[in-house]
Formats: structure tokens, sequence, C-alpha cells
């Protein structure tokens, strides 16, 4: 149990399993939202759009917004755990591509990067 590493991986897991959690209450809020069951209106002060269909308009909009944050959450959601898992392996902090260590400064900013920034950048579309 008292395994020394030069990354502090407890703070880490705490970091993603409090990200984990975020992005699941968020995921569900935006769910329970397209399901209708929040049917409460969004404030929309300061908004002047002129724009002819109204209600129902903006509406498809706002759910295609949804879904759009949604879709992003999930693939973020998918990649916390993703670096749990790595966690629990004890691969953590190690590219999932090249094998290389992560830089500490990378993981400070993206806690579930799963890949170095070079693998990162040389995927394109992802
Ligand atoms: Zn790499």
């Amino acid at each position: 149990m008292a395994r020394e590493r030069t990354l502090d991986v407890e703070k880490f897991r705490q970091t993603l399993e409090e990200e984990r959690d975020r992005l699941r209450s968020e995921l569900k809020r935006i769910e329970d939202k397209a399901a209708g069951r929040d049917r409460l209106h969004s404030e929309q002060a300061g908004q002047d759009f002129d724009e002819p269909g109204g209600d129902a308009a903006t509406e498809t909009v706002e759910r295609a917004q949804s879904m759009a944050v949604g879709a992003s959450l999930r693939e973020q959601l998918d990649e916390v755990l993703a670096a749990l898992d790595k966690i629990d392996k004890g691969t953590y902090g190690i590219c999932d591509s090249c094998g290389k260590p992560i830089t500490k400064k990378r993981l400070a900013v993206l806690p579930w990067a799963t890949l170095c920034k070079e693998c990162r950048s040389g995927l394109s579309g992802m």
C-alpha cells in the first residue's frame, strides 16, 4: 500500500473522481432536460433576436446545443474513466500511444490526458 511514486497519483485520482462525478451529474441534468422532465424556461434576458418561428426554433436550437454538450461531456467522461482505469493499472501518466511519460505540466492542466502532447497533436480529427 505504501508504494512511492514520483507522481502524486492519489491526488490525481481525487481530482479525476471529482471530475467524474461532476460530469455525471451534468450529463444527467442535460438528459433530464432533453427528456422534457425539466421544463423550466431558461432566462433569455439580453437576447434580442428577431426570429420568425419564435419559441419552436429556439427550442430546437437549445435541444441541438444540449445534445452537442452532452456528447462532449460523455467524451470527456470516457477520458476521465480511462485515466482512472490507468491509475488502477499503475500506468497513469504514461502515454497510451508511445509509452513515454506524459509531462507533469500537461497532467496538471489535463489530469485525464491519456496521450502525450506529441501523440495527441498527431491525431487529426480527434
Ligand atoms: Zn505519446
